[in-house]
């Protein structure tokens, strides 16, 4: 499975089971990875994962939400759990277009923009299901991305850079560090 920096476990896992040509759901239940641990960014779903997929434990929790009780950690950011998730998937199409995986920092809240593009990001799809939700191999294909409709690139702010930065060092109170 090739690595893609910053692709959250779900993604992941979505793209092994596309690659072995199975159903999400089906894949998790056959590899014993619980949905709801997968999604809360347990260790036990990401070691899993990792041995499936070879890429290194520390680098699929990089790029993965953590939820802990009422706080929901990224990198050495912490906020409140209420405030992430909800049916919106939002992404960078530049991103989508060279890796077909969910990056777990566009699932934040205040991240509106790609550093690396300078595009602002945009909602990819809105489901209910969680799992589902996430299940982006299955959803790619289907999505248009025409270039006129992408909203212009613009100059990445101070106060988001100093937040990418945060988001993606993993200190004590972050990920396997
Ligand atoms: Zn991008």
């Amino acid at each position: 499975m090739s690595p893609n920096p910053g692709e959250s476990a779900a993604s992941l896992a979505s793209r092994l089971a596309r690659a072995n040509y199975v159903p999400l759901r089906e894949f998790l239940r056959d590899m014993g990875i619980k949905p709801s641990d997968l999604l809360a960014g347990e260790d036990v779903a990401l070691q899993r994962l990792a041995a499936l997929s070879g890429i290194p434990v520390a680098e699929i929790g990089a790029g993965t939400l953590r939820f802990q009780g009422d706080d929901a950690w990224f990198g050495d950011v912490r906020f409140p759990s209420r405030m992430v998730g909800g049916r919106l998937v939002r992404g960078c199409p530049d991103c989508l277009q060279i890796q077909p995986g969910l990056l777990g920092i566009w699932s934040l809240p205040f991240v509106m923009i790609c550093p690396e593009h300078r595009r602002p990001l945009i909602t990819l799809w809105a489901v209910q299901d969680e799992l589902d939700r996430h299940d982006v191999a299955s959803r790619l294909p289907e999505l248009e991305l025409r270039d006129e409709t992408l909203p212009a690139q613009r100059d990445v702010s101070e106060f988001e850079r100093w937040f990418f930065r945060k988001a993606q060092r993993t200190g004590e109170q972050g990920r396997l560090a």
